[in-house]
């Protein structure tokens, strides 16, 4: 049976896997095709397409543009983009600056607050990656400061808490934009887990290609209502795990949430049609 999983994160964002691991992983688990997915940054695609020629499984370059609309944080998935266009470059070295400044003003606030923490272990865990939260919550984990990554979003890293720091996000609007003027196919990420359930429907109209349907945060009924309205919008329907490389009694759930032949295809078909639009109007 053909199965994709199109939402994944490696180290050059917010994951634990290399790219290459993330293939390794994804031929182990006999998957026809993958997507890289990482947050705002394309860095870890070349990677992984090379990895992929060698274990004969399709990679598919995208990105997860993290966006705002109104009070919300939004996720754009970008499939097929050209990591070389000039617009979408430019905005993902303004966003890795972003994410820098935000990162090291959320450890300043910290240190200042008086966690047992340096910038020194938390740049360990960035690497070369897009610094996010997660680099931080794992340095909290590991010193035994809280217990799991969820208590150190919910006890530092939220909104009204004392590590959280604004940073420069890009529009929906914005980020749809960048990914057709890059080649690419724009599909909403995990609706299921907007706070306001109204704003993933008010939203759709900005020219999203797509919806994530089937997502590891994602239960039953909510699949069922993202299937419908996309149906109903004839929006293609996406299926992604969004692991990060954390194992379960050593199991990924890289490819446990997966898309079908027929999703690829379709996102494949949009592509050539985004692209022949834009050779038309030069
Ligand atoms: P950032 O991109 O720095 O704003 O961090 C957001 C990322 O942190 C998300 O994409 C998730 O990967 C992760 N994340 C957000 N909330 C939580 C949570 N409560 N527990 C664990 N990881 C989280
Ligand atoms: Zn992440
Ligand atoms: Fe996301
Ligand atoms: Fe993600």
């Amino acid at each position: 049976m053909y199965k994709a999983d199109l939402h994944l994160h490696t180290t050059s964002s917010d994951g634990l896997f290399t790219p290459t691991e993330v293939v390794e992983w994804a031929a182990k688990k006999k998957l026809n095709a993958i997507a890289i997915t990482d947050h705002d940054t394309v860095d870890g695609i070349a990677e992984a397409l090379e990895a992929g020629d060698r274990y004969g499984l399709e990679v598919i370059p995208g990105i997860e543009l993290s966006c705002t609309y109104r009070d919300e944080e939004i996720h754009v998935l970008g499939y097929f983009i050209d990591g070389d266009s000039k617009p979408l470059v430019d905005k993902i070295s303004e966003l890795k600056e972003a994410r820098e400044n935000r990162g090291n003003g959320i450890v300043e606030n910290l240190i200042q607050y008086g966690l047992d923490i340096t910038a020194e272990e938390v740049m360990e865990k960035v690497q070369d990656g897009a610094f996010g939260r997660p680099h931080i919550a794992r340095v909290l984990v590991e010193k035994g400061i809280v217990d799991s990554m969820e208590e150190a979003f919910n006890n530092y890293l939220v909104k009204g808490k004392i590590g959280y720091v604004e940073r420069y996000k890009i529009t929906v609007k914005e980020a749809i934009d960048l990914i057709h003027i890059s080649g690419g196919v724009a599909v909403m990420a995990h609706p299921g887990i907007a706070k306001n359930r109204d704003y993933p429907k008010e939203i759709l109209r900005y020219g999203f290609d797509g919806i994530e349907v089937v997502h590891s945060a994602h239960d039953e009924s909510t699949e069922r209502e993202y299937t419908k309205i996309a149906d109903k919008l004839d929006l293609i329907k996406t299926a992604g795990s969004d692991c990060h490389g954390v194992l379960e009694d050593g199991n990924p759930m890289l490819g446990e949430y997966t898309a079908c032949f027929d999703s690829v295809e379709k996102l494949k078909a949009k592509r050539d049609e985004i692209r022949l639009e834009a050779k038309k109007h030069g």
